[in-house]
């Protein structure tokens, strides 16, 4: 029998497959569109500068990245959102303090996951803060150890 003769009915992709990640990554952009608008607007600026005024005052000190500890200052460093639930009106717990590259990092690391970009917004980027925070330490432990030759040279 030839090939040609089969029939070709039912080799068509399931069409619901598609759909769904077209509508996925539809809202996606929408997402992006929103989020590119308002990070550079006034309300932004002025959600960021509301943020600083509460950390200080609950914390009494000034933030500092939370990935990697440096001292985070308001007209360079990054809000990063853990949630765009309530994106133009975040709660205080919605943002946290990022350097640049450290929010890179995070991005980079939960869309490089098929784990992390599987979980709820909100825990993953928590997690991946937590994650990565915690390498930062083991290396920076493991960097010192090295450079002080416990190693030990072989
Ligand atoms: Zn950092
Ligand atoms: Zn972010």
């Amino acid at each position: 029998m030839l090939i040609d003769a089969l029939p070709t009915t039912g080799r068509v992709r399931p069409v619901r497959q598609l759909s769904k990640h077209a509508k996925k990554s539809a809202k996606r952009d929408e997402y992006r569109a929103r989020y590119a608008a308002y990070i550079s607007s006034a309300a932004w600026r002025a959600v960021r500068e509301g943020w600083l005024d509460e950390y200080r005052l609950r914390n009494n000190m000034e933030p500092s990245c939370e990935v990697c500890g440096r001292e985070w200052e308001l007209a360079r460093d990054d809000l990063h959102h853990h949630t765009y639930d309530r994106l133009t009106a975040e709660a205080f717990e919605d943002l946290a303090p990022l350097c640049r590259s450290c929010h890179d990092l995070v991005h980079d690391t939960v869309r490089g996951s098929r784990h992390w970009s599987r979980m709820r917004d909100t825990a993953a980027s928590r997690k991946v803060i937590d994650r990565l925070r915690h390498l930062r330490a083991v290396h920076r432990q493991q960097l010192s150890r090295h450079s002080a030759g416990q190693e030990g040279a072989a």
